[in-house]
């Protein structure tokens, strides 16, 4: 089962799987459809199933649409629902992952190592899962930092596109001293 490390849904780290529920309220000409994708910790599994699916087989069957589509969306959630219920649950005391000076000190080091395994396409949950006892934090906690890197450096590429590929000059680490004031020349 694939498994992933942060739950979209409450940012808890706890397993997650990946899910799409629907649901649908229909009112006879008009009908009003949602989704989710994503990944979800078992918690927020039952949450949007019972709240999306119960809410369709209430309110999704008014319309024509709406009387197709009600019956696929409830098969549709439930099978999803069933085939995630396998998943581990949510670990005692779970918390949304942070990254500390401390976590950015401890896994800094093994950065190029991490990104190295990632570009060779290896998945993120397998790669932290492995780095975390390494680097003494949690797999969240890595996939939260190797984030804020990847934001850094999209943010940085586009501070610098303007300058199309030349040189940015560094900014001035010290502030230059006024300049001299001019000395009149006596003449005499
Ligand atoms: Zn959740």
């Amino acid at each position: 089962m694939d498994l992933g490390i942060i739950c979209q849904n409450c940012g808890i780290e706890a397993p997650s799987k990946y899910v799409e529920f629907h649901q649908n309220i229909g009112a006879l000409v008009v009908r009003w459809g949602k989704s989710y994708k994503g990944h979800l910790c078992k918690r927020c599994l039952h949450k949007q199933y019972w709240s999306m699916t119960s809410t369709t087989a209430v309110a999704g069957w008014w319309g024509t649409i709406s009387f197709v589509l009600t019956p696929c969306f409830i098969v549709n959630n439930t099978a999803r629902y069933v085939a995630a219920l396998g998943m581990p649950g949510v670990p005692e005391g779970a918390v949304p992952p942070v990254v500390t000076d401390e976590v950015a000190r401890r896994v800094g080091p093994q950065i190029e190592a991490i990104f190295k395994r990632l570009n060779n396409q290896e998945k993120l949950e397998v790669v932290a899962h492995e780095f975390a006892p390494k680097c003494g934090v949690t797999p969240g906690q890595i996939v939260r930092y190797i984030q804020l890197v990847a934001r850094n450096a999209r943010q940085n590429a586009e501070d610098n596109r303007p300058t199309g590929g030349f040189p940015v000059m560094p900014a001035l680490p010290i502030k230059m001293p006024p300049p001299l004031p001019a000395i009149p020349i006596e003449e005499g």
